[in-house]
């Protein structure tokens, strides 16, 4: 219980997931990434992020896939937050509460969204107050999405796709996503079959495409869908055949595009319309094609903290 005068006991942030409406991959950088150029767009899928004041550091994760996502050091948010803690001159212990709805190893960047959340969530606690340019650079240590996970909205990612610029995007696009999560394609995996395969081939540095910049301009989903773009996408279909199957059978029920999210293996299907997106998951539901599916829109608001309880 807090008062307007007191720091609260703990802080919730909610962060959403990402789907890459464009993914071109550079040459492999001296430092082992490769250098991308990618378009991002948040979705309305999200986690949320409890930090409390706890005796000592400790993290508990509910929802979706839990069971698949660990509650040791290795997670992302609670790196987050001890890199926060140590780039503000030492901080008490949180106990971090993840609840998920996005996919784990999904492709759609879950673990970054919690390490966004957990940032935000930490910073608010702790009274740090960064700004958002410093909160900025601790993300983008943590991993390349979670700068794009604190902005929102429809962005370009350059660099090694932590280098996030808002771009003009008009217009509300209606997603279905079917995760595919059980066929363990790990991102490393599906970079190592890039590199396979274009191995001897001249790979230069890439840039956004003009085409999908004024897709986005005109707000038409009908626009939009002829120029999604991912580069790693012959590798996930390679390694896990079920992705081409179910991004054949989503374009036979009407959908306008289906495409790999960032490296997979969830598919993201593009409808015209709330309507037109029920339409493909039903359709696919029934034809026993694919059993677990999310519907969201985007795009969608970055982190942010949640209004925490007023006393009455
Ligand atoms: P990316 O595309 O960034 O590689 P992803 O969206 O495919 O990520 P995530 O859900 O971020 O996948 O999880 C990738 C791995 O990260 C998981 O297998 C899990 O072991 C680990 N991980 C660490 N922290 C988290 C977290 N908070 N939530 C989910 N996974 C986490």
């Amino acid at each position: 219980m807090t008062s307007a005068l007191e720091s609260p006991d703990a802080v919730t942030a909610r962060a959403p997931a990402k789907v890459n409406l464009e993914l071109f991959v550079g040459p492999l950088r001296e430092d082992g990434f490769h250098s991308l150029s990618t378009v991002y767009q948040a979705v309305g899928i999200h986690d949320e992020v409890t930090a409390a004041r706890a005796d000592e550091w400790g993290c508990t994760v509910s929802g979706r896939d839990a069971e698949r996502v660990p509650t040791n050091d290795s997670n992302l948010a609670i790196q987050a937050a001890r890199a926060l803690a140590e780039r503000t001159g030492g901080q008490d212990p949180v106990h971090l509460s993840i609840h998920k709805e996005i996919p784990v190893a999904g492709g759609m960047a879950g673990g970054s969204a919690d390490a966004a959340a957990a940032l935000l969530a930490c910073n608010a606690l702790w009274e740090t107050d960064l700004s958002r340019e410093d909160l900025d650079a601790i993300a983008a240590d943590i991993g390349s999405d979670v700068p794009f996970l604190l902005h929102g909205g429809t962005a370009v990612g350059s660099g090694r796709g932590e280098l996030v610029t808002a771009v003009l995007a008009k217009g509300r696009y209606h997603w279905v996503f079917v995760p595919c999560t059980g066929s363990g394609l790990s991102t490393p995996t599906v970079y190592e079959a890039f590199d396979a395969r274009t191995a001897g081939s001249e790979i230069t540095d890439p840039v956004p495409s003009a085409a999908l910049m004024s897709a986005l301009r005109t707000g038409d989903p009908l626009e939009l869908a002829p120029v999604l773009d991912n580069d790693l996408q012959p590798d996930a279909v390679g390694l896990q055949p079920q992705i081409g199957e179910i991004i054949e059978a989503a374009m036979g029920f009407g959908a306008l595009a289906a495409i790999v999210s960032g490296s997979g293996p969830t598919v993201a299907i593009l409808a015209g319309s709330t309507e037109g997106a029920i339409d493909v998951a039903v359709a696919l539901t029934a034809s026993g094609v694919a059993g677990d599916i999310l519907r969201a829109t985007g795009p969608v608001h970055g982190a942010h903290v949640l209004p925490t309880a007023r006393l009455l």
